[in-house]
């Protein structure tokens, strides 16, 4: 038996994303830029995919870029908009301490170019707050790049309110959407997006695969030189199946969120408060405004990589935070940047829910979860600290 609880870090495919790229790999292989009937068929569903990404991002197909993913798009929009910004003398960068390494290692590249970088408070809740953006926004600001929703705490950003603030004031936003897409509702138009990055394989599409949206008007700076495929911005060969698999997902998915988010939602709850029986527990982010899926919590007195190898030994797939920072003793930059002290956030448990897992399966981790908290504290000297009162609980 396998519990799959780690859809922010990837998801399955969908049986229509992989049946959607079969024929790619086998009758249609075409190179989309050769001028021949075979390549032209593979042009036509790259032009076709493009059209329908548009869609259902609600912009135009000239204004979607297909990546290698949702770093690759995140490190594009910031780039370009920083080149962009240069020119003009603007060379002041807003973002939030808890965003996704895609940015941050990009803002931290561009720092020491000599960009200046504000990286906002996002509070205990996690959440930024638009008032925030509009006291941090300067003559020279170029760029403000806040995530839709953040990968380890699933706190939802008010990027509409933000995309507005910077509107009038004519800066440049961007968002990762990389959790948010095909999980919550997009419209770059109605939500004042300048760039978008997203990515498939966080909605059941392949990996390696992703779309950066660029409002018409704002150049892209080249970060692959080569060929001229997407309009010279983007070299090297599509990677048709893929975007096939892409587009057949974000179809899927964006059909789906109302009854999805129905769905998780009530798992996701129900998740929450078992998980909050445990004693000096607490929930990470927001408990109302965060993604249907994410559950985050640090339990005190353990460590969370002990916590995870056990709860694979009871066949759930968890995470401790977010699955690039894993392997690596530092906590998680998200749980520090709202609040928590270092002794607390490495006692941390992500859960990230799909459409495919079921109430069982909740009762099942629920169980799993408080059982091997409990076994843990038992042999865990901060634990015995803790309970004999040589040291104070920092979780009330
Ligand atoms: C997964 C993720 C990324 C990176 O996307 P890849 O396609 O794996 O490169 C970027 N931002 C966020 C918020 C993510 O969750």
């Amino acid at each position: 038996m396998q519990i799959y609880l780690d859809n922010a870090a990837t998801t399955k495919m969908s049986k229509a994303a992989i049946q959607s790229m079969l024929p790619y790999m086998d009758e249609i292989y075409g190179n989309p830029s050769s001028l021949h009937s075979a390549g032209q068929k593979a042009n036509e569903a790259l032009n076709g995919a493009r059209q329908r990404i548009a869609n259902l991002l609600g912009c135009e197909a000239r204004e979607i870029t297909f990546t290698s993913g949702g770093s690759e798009a995140d490190n594009q929009a910031i780039i370009s908009a920083a080149r962009l910004g240069e020119k003009k003398g603007k060379k002041h960068i807003i973002s939030t301490a808890f965003e996704h390494h895609a940015v941050l290692h990009t803002l931290k590249r561009l720092e020491k170019e000599g960009f200046e970088i504000t990286l906002l408070d996002v509070h205990e809740n996690g959440i930024v707050l638009p008032e925030q953006v509009a006291e941090a926004i300067r003559p020279d600001t170029c760029l403000v790049t806040v995530m839709y929703a953040n990968n380890e705490i699933g706190t939802i950003q008010p990027i509409k309110k933000i995309g507005e603030i910077c509107r009038e004031k004519g800066v440049i936003f961007h968002t990762d959407a990389v959790q948010a897409a095909g999980h919550l509702h997009i419209d770059v138009k109605e939500q004042n997006i300048d760039m978008l990055s997203l990515s498939a394989h966080k909605f059941h599409g392949p990996k390696g695969i992703g779309v950066l949206y660029v409002k018409k008007g704002i150049p892209l700076t080249t970060l692959i030189e080569g060929g001229a495929q997407e309009r010279g911005k983007r070299a090297g060969t599509e990677n048709i199946p893929a975007i096939m698999g892409m587009t057949a997902a974000f179809e899927e998915a964006c059909k789906h969120i109302d009854e999805n988010t129905k769905k998780l939602s009530a798992l996701r709850n129900m998740l929450i408060s078992g998980l909050s029986e445990i004693p000096h527990s607490i929930l990470n982010g927001d408990a109302e405004n965060r993604l249907p899926g994410n559950v985050n919590f640090c339990f005190e007195g353990i460590e969370g990589e002990s916590l995870l190898l056990l709860l694979d030994d009871e066949g759930i797939c968890a995470s401790s935070g977010s699955a690039c920072t894993s392997g690596s003793l530092d906590p998680s930059h998200v749980l520090l940047a709202i609040g928590r002290v270092h002794d607390i956030a490495h006692g941390s448990l992500r859960l990230s829910l799909s459409e495919e897992n079921t109430q069982e399966e909740i009762e099942y981790t629920i169980n799993a979860v408080k059982e091997v908290v409990a076994y843990l504290r038992s042999i865990s000297p901060i634990w015995r600290d803790l309970v004999n009162g040589k040291k104070e609980f920092i979780i009330k």
